[in-house]
């Protein structure tokens, strides 16, 4: 199976004649940019993709050149982790933008050392008081919904713990600890949308109903009944499958697949347990509209 054979097209919806779309476009990896009249959101954009030798070896660079092209125009920046694969361009997409960024606490510190001002950065983590977060921005209704990482290096989730002290920016790859996890929920003109970008959850906390839900797909097969639970919880009309691309590979290349995400089976499961849901891959900077 190739992701072109699950693209999704805009037929993949009943698109109203009495409103804008809804634009969902793939960034790649776990990143989307989600536009409704002229409000620009980003989840989760990483477009740099630094090589895997500078994975390894060097302190890790946002691409300013890249993040302008890809990211043009943001109103606001969701991270739903601090992976630097989630993380890494989002104080420059917020620098450049003057985006306002919505993240862990994590995510506050990284942002901060990198020069993002204080009023720019909203820690989600510290003011939920075990409630969801949420926010407006434009027409969208945001709720950030506590989450959880796959456990898939070995039974682990990869370098644990927070982001605290970033007064050695650049970082290096270990350095950009995961941080608190966290799930988006943006509900814009009527429906409701779902980032989990990572492929675990907490079950009880999300939302039924979900219109389109974003999936990334990286880990699902160490996670415990991953397509099920994911089904059942979500109940959802769509899902678009990500972050199964080698995200070590320029924008320029466009998507390759990792074999290891196992897609077809993925594909298999999550028809089996609802044979109507509606599934989709995009090709890279690709859109649906809803
Ligand atoms: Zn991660």
């Amino acid at each position: 199976m190739r992701p072109s054979d699950l693209r999704f097209s805009s037929r993949a919806f009943d698109l109203p004649t009495s409103r804008s779309p809804i634009r969902v476009t793939w960034l790649g990896t776990a990143g989307f940019a989600i536009e409704h009249e002229g409000t620009t959101i980003l989840i989760d954009p990483y477009v740099t993709r630094v090589s895997l030798p500078t994975a390894i070896a060097r302190p890790l660079a946002s691409n300013v050149a890249l993040a302008r092209r890809f990211a043009p125009k943001a109103d606001a920046i969701v991270t739903g982790h601090t992976h630097f694969d989630h993380v890494l361009d989002v104080p420059t997409i917020a620098k450049l933008t003057g985006a306002t960024v919505y993240g862990s606490r994590s995510c506050t510190h990284l942002c901060r050392a990198e020069g993002v001002a204080a009023d720019r950065v909203v820690d989600v983590e510290t003011t939920m008081r075990g409630e969801p977060v949420r926010a407006e921005v434009g027409p969208f209704e945001l709720r950030f919904v506590p989450s959880v990482h796959s456990a898939f290096a070995l039974g682990r989730i990869p370098f644990p713990g927070d982001i605290a002290d970033c007064a050695d920016v650049p970082l290096r790859t270990h350095h950009y600890k995961c941080g608190a996890v966290f799930g988006v929920e943006l509900r814009v003109a009527g429906k409701r949308l779902y980032h989990l970008g990572s492929a675990d959850l907490l079950d009880v906390k999300v939302p039924r109903d979900v219109d389109l839900l974003l999936m990334c797909v990286a880990g699902w097969t160490t996670t415990s009944r991953f397509t099920s639970r994911v089904m059942q919880a979500f109940t959802p009309d769509a899902v678009l499958l990500s972050h199964w691309d080698d995200f070590f590979s320029p924008m320029d290349a466009g998507a390759k697949m990792l074999p290891a995400m196992q897609l077809p089976r993925l594909v298999e499961e999550l028809t089996r347990e609802d044979p109507s849901v509606k599934l989709g891959a995009l090709p890279l900077l690709g859109s649906v509209c809803l």
